[in-house]
């Protein structure tokens, strides 16, 4: 009894709760492409709002270093110490922190070495690599070495290594708001980039007999803890980076005396470990007055660092050590370069209102390339980054060659791309040092600033910064072929079974490594540009994405953060979208199944009379009639009149009196909009689509006119929110169309354009007679090189 007394109440209060109650059984099914994220994204709270943006009690602790290192040339090995002083900006009481050691990859006890799998097949054999790919691990006795961990009164703390995690346990736990200082001493083996394969480590050049050092992930490095994780203490399997916190360093580095320095941070001491030849040359490459400089000012020759190579490579090495003291302020990491090979040219262009040191370091190996691009695309990238995200924060930006192919540090990036000895170099090579610098200085902005958590979300700066390096590529050369961001060229991955495939919003470890580089990068960045420029429109993009980056710049944004954002700041209800391109693996392949044709009917009597006779007319001339041996004049009927009547004369499709009277009453019962629409003839045609694929997406079709001009009509994704498989839409048009085509400009990255066109086109497949042997390396042909070649008959060919 009570229990119908509340039900009542609660009917009276709540009628939505009511329905809810007694459901009416439909078979009708929402479609779920269109429905919001909901539970898929984490739940809004203090932390992080539901609009994308940092929450009241967002916070991130902090980690200031003083570090002094000093690099043994001899034996390739870094020895030093660091004092690092913790903010905890939590609401936590922390008791133990953790810490990276990174170089404790190289060790071959390590789960992301022992996790690998391989195996051997008799048919193709296998590699010395692929039976022991740790093999150049073995007995190198690479790895963090801590000598020490001690508090700020030089007392020993207690910690704890786990593989690639240290935990100290603090003598007393850190409380919200409070700092705690400790120092930690360590050294390592410095790593052979070429033989362990690796972010950083040295080149050995046995013509000279020196090396170049890109150092990185070097140092003892405090994980973040944040409301998302606690503590980010996932091991370091090698392929998720690095999740960092804020901080300011000052880092002094003791080199040999004749190296040149490139590192994280402004030079603290240039009148110490510089000539006064450099120093001229450094102020020079200011420019004049306020005016930068356009072209890049050695401040290290190449005749220089020749000079230098012959001196202390093979043939001895100086005496004598410098010490180059660098300071950075709100870095999330810090990472340095280190030769007497290096070649140094510097210019300080001026990035949105202020002047930014660009500068390159490299050997002569990397001429004649490096000299000519490497410190102008510097410049490219943070005008370009800058000026679609915030303003480069930073006094600097290097670019350095040595060993590593490209990796990102903050003020710091190591890139590859190195001609030929002959100085030479294929177009392939020429664009991969265009794409990488801007890619490598890109992520400076993704996520040096914008600091996403990289050991779980790989696409959260591969993925952001490969779209800006796409737009970057192309305002550097119109021509360049920035594939990265194109939908044509995502298509062959997409067109993978979906076993093959997993989600973008996969943690970057478990992603197969085969699918990295479309899941991390390629597929992210062009998915981007398809709201860019299909989805949204690129207002309201461009707005969006900036205000993601001034919402999150030297902060630690979550993937729901930047769905969140690009929505809140345009307006825009994505979520169809972040479903089918980021949690799904599902193609985009749409269909146009038929065109069916409709005019209007007039029903004026001499139109439709001689329609109705000329087909009648179309259907006379039977085959039996042209092969009868009479003609018609000679039949019965046609040479005996007596043999007529009223049906002889009686003509069906002349019109009548009558006729005329319908028509115009039929006019009249118009209003005068329906009057136009009935006598214009108006052709409409009712298209029947697909979607094969599963991933809704904007339809956009060319119309070409039996005139010869073209139009373009372009529907909103929502056009499948009642239906994902198959949908009608009517367009109207005055002119006859000729032909139709589905995503006429290939922007959405439909897999089979075969289906694409009404009526369908054939495109044949081509077939090479005879199969061309495969020729040139990764980088592709050298034309280059052969036009040094006397036969002219080959020149420009790409091959021979
Ligand atoms: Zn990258």
């Amino acid at each position: 009894m009570q229990k119908i007394v509340l039900l009542v109440a609660a009917l009276a209060i709540s009628p939505w709760h009511a329905r809810a109650q007694a459901p009416a059984p439909s078979t009708q099914r929402a479609n779920t492409r269109f429905e919001q994220l909901g539970p898929i994204l984490p739940t809004p709270n203090t932390f992080r709002t539901a609009s994308g943006a940092p929450g009241k009690d967002y916070f991130q602790n902090r980690a200031d270093y003083d570090i002094k290192a000093t690099l043994d040339d001899i034996n390739q090995k870094i020895t030093a110490s660091e004092t690092i002083i913790y903010h905890n900006n939590s609401t936590d009481v922390l008791p133990f922190i953790w810490l990276q050691l990174d170089q404790n990859l190289f060790r071959p006890d390590v789960i992301g070495r022992t996790s690998q799998t391989n195996s051997i097949s008799a048919e193709q054999g296998a590699s010395l690599q692929q039976i022991n790919p740790n093999g150049a691990l073995i007995g190198k006795d690479y790895g963090h070495k801590i000598t020490s961990v001690r508090d700020q009164t030089g007392k020993p703390i207690k910690y704890t290594i786990n593989q690639t995690m240290m935990r100290i346990d603090l003598p007393q736990p850190v409380s919200p708001g409070k700092s705690v200082t400790f120092s930690i001493d360590w050294n390592f083996k410095i790593v052979d980039v070429k033989s362990v394969g690796a972010r950083g480590g040295y080149e050995f050049f046995p013509k000279d007999g020196n090396y170049i050092y890109e150092i990185a992930q070097w140092f003892p490095r405090l994980c973040a803890y944040n409301d998302v994780n606690g503590w980010q203490n996932k091991q370091f399997l090698g392929r998720g980076e690095f999740t960092l916190i804020f901080g300011n360093y000052k880092v002094a580095l003791t080199v040999p005396s004749d190296h040149i320095v490139g590192a994280t941070g402004e030079l603290q001491n240039p009148a110490q470990v510089l000539t006064a030849t450099q120093q001229k040359r450094w102020n020079e490459a200011k420019g004049k007055g306020d005016k930068p400089g356009e072209n890049p000012v050695l401040i290290v020759t190449q005749a220089e660092a020749e000079a230098a190579e012959k001196a202390g490579g093979a043939n001895g090495k100086p005496t004598g050590t410098k010490t180059w003291i660098y300071k950075a302020d709100n870095v999330r990491d810090f990472s340095f370069a280190s030769s007497r090979k290096f070649i140094w040219d510097a210019l300080q262009p001026n990035v949105e209102g202020k002047r930014v040191w660009a500068m390159s370091l490299y050997p002569k190996e990397a001429n004649p390339l490096w000299g000519q691009y490497s410190t102008r695309l510097i410049a490219h990238t943070l005008t370009s980054y800058s000026r679609r995200t915030i303003a480069y924060p930073y006094p600097v930006a290097y670019s350095v060659h040595g060993p590593v192919g490209g990796m990102e540090y903050p003020m710091i990036s190591f890139n590859g791309a190195r001609p030929e000895p002959d100085g030479t170099y294929s177009v392939g090579t020429k664009n991969f040092l265009i794409s990488v610098v801007i890619h490598e200085v890109g992520h400076n902005f993704f996520p040096m600033i914008v600091n996403s958590d990289e050991r779980q979300w790989s696409w959260m700066d591969e993925g952001l910064n490969s779209f800006l390096e796409g737009l970057a590529c192309l305002e550097w050369d119109a021509n360049f072929p920035a594939h990265g961001i194109d939908p044509q060229y995502i298509v062959p991955y997409m067109q993978l079974d979906s076993t093959r495939q997993v989600p973008i919003m996969s943690s970057s470890d478990n992603i197969p490594g085969n699918t990295f580089g479309p899941n991390a990068y390629t597929k992210p960045a062009t998915a981007l540009n398809i709201l860019r420029e299909t989805v949204m429109g690129r207002d309201l993009f461009d707005y969006a994405f900036k205000e993601y980056a001034r919402r999150w710049a030297f902060k630690s944004p979550e993937p729901a953060d930047f769905f969140r954002t690009l929505e809140d700041a345009s307006g825009v209800d994505l979520d169809w979208f972040w479903k089918g391109w980021f949690y799904g693996v599902q193609p985009v392949d749409q269909s146009l199944v038929k065109v069916d044709w409709f005019q209007t009917n007039s029903q004026n009597p001499e139109i439709t009379k001689g329609e109705a006779r000329a087909a009648a007319q179309r259907k006379l001339n039977t085959i039996s009639k042209q092969r009868d041996a009479l003609s018609k004049d000679e039949t019965v009927v046609a040479q005996d009149s007596s043999m007529r009547d009223f049906y002889n004369r009686y003509d069906p499709y002349a019109v009548t009196d009558e006729d005329r009277k319908k028509y115009q009453d039929y006019l009249a019962s118009l209003t005068a909009e329906e009057r136009v629409l009935a006598e214009a003839g108006t052709n409409f045609y009712t298209l029947s689509l697909k979607n094969k694929g599963g991933i809704p997406m904007p339809v956009i079709v060319r119309m070409e006119f039996e005139d010869g001009t073209d139009s373009v009509a372009r529907f909103p994704a929502e056009i499948w929110r009642f239906n994902d498989a198959s949908i009608k839409k009517v367009i109207a048009t005055n002119k006859k169309v000729k032909q139709w085509t589905l995503d006429p400009f290939y922007e959405i990255a439909d897999i089979n354009t075969e289906d694409n066109t009404f009526p369908p086109v054939a495109q044949p497949t081509r077939f090479q007679l005879f199969k061309q042997q495969q020729r040139g390396g990764a980088a592709g042909p050298n034309p280059m090189q052969q036009q040094r070649q006397p036969s002219p008959a080959k020149q420009g060919s790409g091959k021979n």
